[in-house]
């Protein structure tokens, strides 16, 4: 039986509904813990709580915490797989922060929960059981960071959360899922053919997330270049365009060498240089800006992150968000 690392770290997979006021919040002890029994004829499961965390408090240093552990389970403990349980509301940011930064081909698995486990009708337990077979399975390596809820199998890169309620909120917008788990089995049907993994210790600079609207100006942006950040990422309009009078003050960042990435707030699609009219995607890019391959905004943002503890250099950065 394969060896499987089954780490916790919250989220409503872990959460308890309070029956009287229909509460949900995490009890003291993580009732996922006893319900483990039902893993074990399918792996060696080697379980562990590394947090015990609404997925709104989940920050870049939990998340390089988890890239640690796996490392090391993988390079000292024989781990072949590993299964991750997380709240729903960051699992993509914290699946794609590890799609990034882990090295090894084996399977890592992302799940969640959208029913507490107490609820009627929780998911929990069959996403957790679902996850653990697709680590086991041996077609699930070499396919970057998985995130596996509602019998289907998704890449860490597409995938996004697009309900607030249904279990069926995990999507990959424009691509679908590359597998599917149903009861006889695990099978896949794409193969994603690329993947950029980047080699970082730490997450050291500051990149915030802008939403583009109608109407924008630059006060945001003037407010931004108070704070000391070393990024921007701006979910354009569109295919990759904003409102004129955002325009003196993005010149003035760039100016100041801040890689600007542009991403659409389309959540289909890629972001090109293809408008000739002022604030157009062509003008944008003339002026420098870096322009994204279909990531959402929250995902551009973690790899900005990443990608600057390797380069600052604009043109090294595009072909980075090329990929
Ligand atoms: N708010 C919860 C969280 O992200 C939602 C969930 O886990 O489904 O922790």
């Amino acid at each position: 039986m394969k060896k499987i690392l089954l780490i916790h770290t919250g989220g409503t997979i872990s959460m308890m509904e309070d029956k009287e006021t229909g509460a949900v919040r995490p009890p003291e002890h993580n009732p996922l813990i006893h319900t483990t029994s039902a893993l074990h004829s399918i792996a060696d499961i080697f379980v562990e709580e590394l947090f015990h965390l609404p997925s709104p408090h989940i920050t870049t240093i939990e998340m390089l915490s988890l890239r640690d552990r796996i490392d090391q389970a993988v390079l000292n403990e024989g781990i072949e797989g590993v299964v991750i349980t997380h709240g729903t509301d960051t699992l993509e940011e914290t699946a794609f922060f590890l799609d990034l930064t882990i090295k090894h081909d084996i399977p890592v698995v992302v799940t969640g929960a959208m029913r507490s486990s107490n609820e009627l009708g929780a998911d929990g337990p069959y996403n957790l059981i679902s996850s653990v077979r697709v680590a086991a399975n041996d077609n699930a390596k070499d396919k970057g960071v998985l995130v596996v809820l509602n019998d289907e199998i998704h890449t860490a890169k597409n995938v996004t959360k697009t309900h607030t309620s249904n279990i069926a909120t995990f999507q990959s917008p424009q691509y679908g899922p590359i597998g599917i788990v149903n009861k006889r089995g695990v099978s896949f049907h794409h193969t994603p053919i690329s993947r950029d993994t980047y080699e970082i210790k730490m997450i050291t600079k500051n990149v915030p997330l802008l939403k583009a609207y109608a109407g924008m100006d630059d006060s945001l942006l003037s407010a931004l270049d108070t704070l000391q950040i070393d990024g921007l990422v701006i979910e354009a309009l569109g295919q990759g365009n904003l409102p004129p009078r955002t325009l003196p003050m993005l010149k003035k960042l760039i100016a100041k060498n801040i890689p600007i990435v542009l991403v659409s707030r389309c959540f289909n699609g890629f972001v090109q240089d293809i408008y000739e009219y002022e604030g157009g995607g062509k003008q944008l890019k003339g002026l420098g800006m870096i322009l994204s391959n279909g990531l959402n905004g929250q995902k551009a943002r973690l790899k900005l992150l990443v990608a600057l503890e390797v380069t600052s250099d604009c043109h090294k950065l595009q072909e980075m968000f090329y990929r």
